[in-house]
């Protein structure tokens, strides 16, 4: 399983084909899990999944961007879509990376890029919701969503389990919107679980802090029935109204148990990456799970 994991993010990571991919549209599969490469049919995507009753969050594809106009450029691609999605009326926020809006090129600069994106919200009456990345840049993150605090109540970030003190960091916001994941990247056994029992663990941990020790919004973000079924049972214990969290999965995965979730009354909101830089995001979903590759066997097959 390592093998194939390392093949497909070895593809991930290779420049020729993410610039190739670039020009050709959504190919093999990746139509299944990302929502489009323009603003219009991503916005056609959300609207059929608002109409599913899911809302959604978007995010503009692309990460790690070192080049100041090119991180402009996404900055107005973000504010776009903002405005856009707000005047088709949709049940959405913004997924926002620092990484692509300058926080590798300078601090301000990023600081400045986030601000106008905050203000477009602010006008749309719209959720901003800071993604977070690897360790590296977690601090600077961190110190920019403080910033923002001091001026918005429409920003949250993301909480990632496998780092040892998330418990810690769950207790510092509890009071706002949070999205709680079990983290994405390889991070050294100094400062994250390595484990899938810890993780998992330190997760559950997460969870129920966020739920109970404050009054901030709660978006559990995973896949995972084991986990998902036994926060049901916590929440219902502790008799926790619906309306105080929800649960997220991504665009195309696990389809028929969003659904089973939102017949059982439950809030879920759907991670809809789009744009063209769909290559590298898709290449490390097959990398996670390699049975997604039946998405490109199907399309393969299909056309
Ligand atoms: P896993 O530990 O991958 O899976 C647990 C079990 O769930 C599996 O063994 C399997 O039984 C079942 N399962 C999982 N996937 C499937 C599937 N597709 N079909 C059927 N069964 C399945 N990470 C970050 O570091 N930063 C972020 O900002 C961030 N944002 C995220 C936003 C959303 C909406 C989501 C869903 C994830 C986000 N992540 C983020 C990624 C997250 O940290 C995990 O890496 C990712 O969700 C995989 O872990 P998991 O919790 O889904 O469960």
């Amino acid at each position: 399983m390592g093998v194939v994991r390392d093949i497909f993010i070895g593809l991930s990571e290779n420049k020729i084909l993410n610039d190739a991919s670039k020009q050709i549209g959504l190919r093999f599969g990746a139509q299944k899990v990302v929502g489009g490469t323009g603003v219009n049919d991503t916005l056609k995507r959300l609207a059929d999944i608002n109409n599913q009753g899911m809302s959604v969050t978007f995010d503009n594809l692309g990460e790690f961007v070192s080049d100041r106009s090119e991180a402009e450029k996404e900055k107005n691609n973000i504010i776009k879509m903002i405005r856009e999605s707000h005047k088709a009326g949709l049940d959405a926020h913004a997924s926002v990376k620092l990484s692509q809006i300058g926080l590798g090129i300078d601090e301000t600069f990023c600081y400045n890029n986030i601000k106008e994106i905050m203000e477009a919200a602010k006008e749309a009456n719209m959720f901003v919701n800071l993604d977070m990345e690897n360790y590296l840049s977690k601090e600077q993150s961190l110190t920019i969503l403080d910033k923002l605090l001091e001026e918005y109540d429409n920003v949250g970030t993301v909480i990632q389990a496998y780092f040892y003190d998330a418990k810690k960091e769950v207790r510092k916001y509890k009071n706002i919107r949070t999205r709680l994941v079990k983290g994405a990247y390889k991070e050294p056994d100094t400062i994250a679980y390595q484990s899938k029992e810890d993780i998992d663990q330190s997760y559950f941990e997460i969870i129920k802090t966020h739920l109970v020790e404050g009054d901030g919004f709660t978006s559990i973000a995973t896949h995972d029935h084991n986990i998902i079924e036994k926060t049901i049972r916590f929440i219902e214990t502790q008799k926790i109204s619906k309306d105080k969290f929800e649960f997220q999965m991504l665009y195309g995965f696990r389809k028929d148990y969003q659904q089973d979730l939102v017949a059982r009354g439950y809030n879920m909101c759907v991670y809809v990456p789009y744009g063209t830089d769909w290559y590298a995001y898709f290449m490390r979903r097959l990398a996670e799970r390699p049975q997604n590759l039946n998405l490109v066997v199907k399309s393969l097959t299909s056309s």
